[in-house]
């Protein structure tokens, strides 16, 4: 296995170190939520899981609880920030734009949002 596999040098893993600063907005044993640095909504939030799987197939596989509770993160960041209405994306695989491999759930909130 890589040492990306395993999420050496993996960029989310050092923020969620702490090693990278970021701005949180929730975390707990499972999860870490913080702003992304390049937001494409008023409100756009990255929710990781703390253990590093390539993609939200992989999450899924192994560890589906943790994917359904990143729906539920998501879920109370919009009930704060939007009456509960959000956009959810996880990326899966470079044609499709996932540019950080280490899986992502993008929120975005806070806003009406373009169709
Ligand atoms: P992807 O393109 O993989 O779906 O999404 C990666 C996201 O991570 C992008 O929206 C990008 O702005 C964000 N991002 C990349 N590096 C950093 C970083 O160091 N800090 C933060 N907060 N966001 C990052
Ligand atoms: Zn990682």
């Amino acid at each position: 296995m890589s040492d990306s596999e395993h999420g050496d040098g993996c960029i989310f893993c050092k923020i969620i170190a702490g090693d990278i600063p970021s701005q949180r907005v929730y975390e707990d044993e499972s999860v870490y939520a913080f702003k992304d640095a390049n937001p494409k909504a008023k409100i756009h939030v990255l929710i990781v899981p703390r253990r590093h799987y390539a993609n939200v197939a992989e999450l899924a596989k192994a560890d589906p609880r943790t994917l359904a509770h990143i729906v539920e993160v998501a879920q109370s960041i919009a009930d704060q920030e939007f009456h509960g209405a959000y956009r959810l994306i996880f990326n899966s695989g470079e044609d499709a734009g996932q540019s950080v491999f280490h899986v992502h759930a993008h929120v975005m909130t806070g806003e009406v949002l373009p169709e």
